[in-house]
């Protein structure tokens, strides 16, 4: 076994030595909560704690995986994998397929995704003969999933009187019957939604004192990383599961909360003391992340947040390069400018692909820094974008497998009841959309006994092919593994046939994705892990299709692979990274238009900020352009205003035009173009690397003189319509 606790600050050795009774570790960016709470998970283990009896949520499923990857080489042997561990979602669905019946629904329910619960909100809105302009599916989704997270029902919610003005200000007075119809359909079709996960572990806790007990005994010992950022809900099932033994080990960084919009709160953190009167607190204020010149600058942003919890974090590592601020023309231009630095650096200090992260405030804004990289032939890693599992034929496929196992599932059964054609068309659809919301049963219940519903014979022919051909799926999965399943399923439904006939590129893309699929369900069951009991854990379909709905976007990466990484700053939560480019640093991008009409908003877009700069372990850049498309119009931004808060000692502006914010952002003044910059060369041994030459090549030839405002620039910034505010999930 390795000493663990070498190494180990005072305080980080306290929190992990700790044994029994309540425990919070509050602490800034960098310090090793993480750390610690790895550390204290082997720690429990070491002293003779099994791995059973201990519970431990993550932000991902991947830093879950790296926790215990790093548990078993801590202990020197494969115990950890007996940990209850992963995200809030991933950790309370794996209880629910063994406890749902108690909630009236079947063990094997289907779990929606965004989409899958959007498209039922939207057919409940069609069936209300309401107008979906108004009543957005997303906008009404998103209310929805507030109020779940907030453990809001839809008769509190109807009841409410504040959420009830709200509606009636929006011009939604229907809303809480939206919410009504579109429980009462999850339900009907076995489904639950994301948010359900926690809500309905939560009544199951809350409601059944058989199951309270069993899960109070069980988990003896209770850790969450990111706490900051937990919701009510995650919050109550915490406090009823921990109440028996109080073994309760929080960490958390007030300072980086960022998930406000989805209703965390910070409050949980405070409240911790309250819950917990003997609660044991730790400190922990030496980072070990950043140099002096990052950790400072970030010390001095968040300063301007009222309402934080004080904490004096200090670094014995250098003081390290100044963060440099830079000024582009425009945003392809920014986008060329990373690309190029990173190549320059790998150059100049020997750094690898994976040693640099771009992190932006939305998604929207990846695509001039792929372009570049591309260009550059960089190899990139980005997250967020359209994941494998969303892909139209995967979903497609997947669809089927839901059918098999859940054939309540009435999003899959819709995807696919006449896909590939098969002579039931929209509608026979309709029509038996319709009688199943009149009699109250499932879609699949009114196909299974299409006769009685007087469907026409040639139509009641395709019905019954179809739902022979489903129920034969269903009865193999008894004696057949889910990989045999899967690929009977292919050959029958010809699925696969029709993809590989298909000889476009696209065609070809897609019969190989189908391929890539069919592999993976062969290598899930190929990897038995065992539970508790000694027993092979469920390789079934259903545990398959669970775990691909609820991979996190960064679960499926390879997180080792030597790429620059880009992703939003949500996602970037935890991470580290050598080099990091914070990018669009713009008034109405970041902070985002959405948020700076309140002050707990705009403080939630500087605590993002905080969080984007604590990433950088070496270097830091911070972009920002002059000019960029948003929805289709190029727009004229400020800088923005966070970085007139990063202290002038810790900044070297000379690629900013000598100023940021103060010195106009227009065209004429600064003459700090990606362009120029390369064409001045040298300049501090940062912008060097490429000639002139090169330059003109990427960028075309200089302008004789300082641009006027082009005429298809936007002379007045432009508000932004609609402004993403949510990142990707
Ligand atoms: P964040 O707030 O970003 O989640 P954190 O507080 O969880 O950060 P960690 O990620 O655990 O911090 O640690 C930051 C870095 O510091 C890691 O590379 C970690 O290995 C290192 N580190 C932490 N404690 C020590 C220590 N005592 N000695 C050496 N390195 C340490
Ligand atoms: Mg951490």
């Amino acid at each position: 076994m390795i000493d663990y606790l070498k190494g180990l600050n005072d305080k980080q050795r306290e929190a992990v030595l700790h044994k029994d009774g309540p425990l919070m570790i509050v602490a800034g960016a960098g310090s090793g909560k993480t750390k610690v709470l790895t550390t204290r998970i082997a720690h429990l283990m070491a002293s003779g704690v099994d791995a059973f009896n201990i519970l431990a949520l993550t932000f991902t499923n991947k830093a879950a995986k790296e926790m215990k990857e790093r548990i078993e080489h801590i202990l020197g042997n494969s115990d950890a994998r007996n940990l209850y561990i992963g995200t809030f979602h991933s950790v309370f669905a794996r209880i629910l397929r063994s406890e749902a019946h108690r909630l009236g629904y079947p063990n094997n329910f289907t779990i929606y995704d965004t989409d899958d619960a959007k498209s039922v909100v939207k057919a409940v809105i069609n069936e209300m003969n309401l107008d979906d302009k108004t009543y957005k599916p997303s906008n009404i989704y998103n209310r929805i999933s507030s109020a779940k997270n907030a453990l809001v029902g839809p008769i509190e919610y109807a009841n409410d009187y504040g959420l009830q003005q709200e509606d009636l200000r929006s011009n939604r007075p229907a809303t809480a019957q939206i919410y009504d119809a579109y429980v009462k359909r999850c339900f009907k079709n076995g489904a639950m939604d994301f948010d359900d996960l926690l809500l309905k572990f939560y009544e199951l806790l809350k409601h059944f004192p058989e199951a309270l007990s069993k899960y109070q005994h069980k988990f003896k010992y209770i850790l969450i990383d990111e706490y900051q950022d937990t919701n009510p809900a995650q919050y109550e099932v915490i406090k009823l599961l921990g109440a028996m033994h109080e073994n309760v080990c929080v960490v958390g960084d007030d300072a980086q909360s960022i998930y406000g919009f989805r209703g965390a709160t910070i409050e949980n953190i405070l409240q911790f003391q309250k819950d917990y009167e003997d609660a044991h607190v730790v400190k922990l204020e030496q980072n070990y992340r950043s140099t002096q010149s990052i950790l400072n600058a970030a010390n001095e942003v968040i300063k301007n947040n009222k309402g934080q919890i004080p904490k004096d974090l200090w670094t014995e590592n250098s003081e390290g390069e100044k963060i440099r601020l830079v000024r582009t023309m425009t945003d392809n231009d920014e986008g060329k400018y990373v690309a190029d630095t990173i190549q320059e650096q790998k150059l100049r200090n020997h750094y690898s692909n994976k040693d640099f992260a771009i992190l932006y405030r939305t998604n929207s804004q990846s695509r001039a820094f792929e372009e570049a990289l591309r260009r550059m032939g960089i190899a990139y890693t980005m997250y967020g974008g359209t994941s494998f599992y969303s892909r139209k034929e995967i979903k497609d496929f997947v669809a089927y497998l839901r059918i098999i196992v859940n054939p309540k599932d009435e999003e899959a059964l819709k995807r696919i009841i006449n896909y590939p054609a098969r002579g039931i068309g929209k509608t026979t659809i309709d029509r038996a959309l319709l009688v199943a919301n009149n009699q109250n049963i499932s879609m699949w219940e009114v196909l299974e006994q299409a006769q009685i519903f007087g469907f026409k014979s040639n139509t009641l022919e395709a019905i019954d092919g179809f739902v022979t051909m489903i129920k034969s799926f269903s009865s193999m999965l008894k004696n057949q593994n889910a990989s045999d399943v899967a690929v009977h399923v292919g050959k029958q439904t010809n699925l696969v046939k029709e993809l590989f006939n298909d000889k476009s590129t696209e065609g070809v893309a897609r019969y190989e994705n189908i391929q890539e699929l069919l592999n993976s369900i062969k290598e899930w069951v190929e990897s038995p892990d065992v539970d508790e009991t000694g027993e092979v854990t469920d390789k079934g379909l259903g545990a398959y299709l669970q775990q691909i709905t609820l991979l996190t976007d960064a679960d499926d990466k390879d997180p080792n692979a030597d790429t620059v990484k880009l992703m939003t700053i949500h996602a970037a939560k935890g991470l580290e990274f050598s080099c990091v480019f914070a990018v669009g640093l713009e008034e109405m991008l970041f902070p985002n238009a959405m948020s700076i009409n309140s002050k707990e908003e705009l403080e939630e877009e500087r605590r993002l900020f905080y969080v984007v700069v604590t990433r950088a372990k070496a270097r830091l850049w911070v972009t920002y352009a002059n000019t960029r498309y948003r929805f289709g119009q190029l727009v004229q931004n400020e800088p923005s205003r966070f970085i007139d808060e990063l202290p002038d000692q810790y900044l070297d502006r000379s690629f900013a035009g000598g100023g940021a914010r103060n010195q106009g952002s227009g065209w004429g003044s600064g003459g700090n173009s990606a362009y120029d910059r390369m064409h001045r060369g040298g300049g501090g041994g940062w912008s060097g690397g490429n000639s002139a030459k090169d330059a003109e090549k990427l960028y075309g030839p200089p302008p004789s003189k300082k641009p006027a405002v082009p005429s298809y620039v936007t002379p007045k910034p432009a508000t932004p319509k609609v402004v993403e505010h949510k990142p990707s999930e």
